[in-house]
């Protein structure tokens, strides 16, 4: 056999038998720098927002018909949603750190079910008929809502809260 050769097969045989080990050891590596990881990630994200929403808004124009038809099937597939635990308990962190945000959530609920607000049925930004959510400009005004598409929401999140 050929040396090169050799080397490949016996490489890809010690690969194999250590793959478990090499696993947890990249595992450990991720979780030992997690923090900063994410840290980066956030400051990245937050650095480079406008390109992000460039090339997404640019890959979905690209591909529109596709990515409609797949996201049709996989939320068919989903039928209703179901929370795993890290992502319950994801949101009850999120409750705990933004209390007042919870608060205008619930103040908002009860007003719709008093029937004291009504949904618009079009975003008051782009004027898109469809869904429309509930935007706070200030949480020291839970009352004080305007109702936008799901795009306009998250852009106008991220101006006002960058992360
Ligand atoms: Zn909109």
């Amino acid at each position: 056999m050929n040396r090169k050769i050799y080397q490949r097969y016996y490489a890809a045989d010690w690969y194999k038998r250590n793959r478990k080990r090499l696993l947890k050891k990249t595992e450990k590596y991720y979780l030992d720098h997690r923090p900063e990881k994410l840290e980066y990630a956030r400051r990245y994200r937050q650095d480079h927002l406008d390109k992000i929403h460039e090339q997404g808004r640019k890959y979905y124009n690209e591909h529109k018909e596709r990515l409609k038809k797949y996201y049709k099937e996989w939320r068919s597939k989903q039928g209703p949603r179901k929370w795993t635990d890290n992502q319950k308990k994801a949101n009850i962190e999120y409750r705990k750190m933004f209390p007042e945000k919870v608060k205008c959530w619930e103040m908002v609920r009860a007003a719709m079910n008093r029937g004291e607000i009504k949904r618009a049925d079009l975003c008051f930004k782009c004027g898109k008929p469809g869904k429309v959510e509930a935007h706070h400009k200030n949480y020291n005004f839970p009352l004080d809502i305007i109702w936008l598409c799901a795009f306009c929401h998250k852009l106008e999140s991220n101006k006002n809260h960058p992360h």
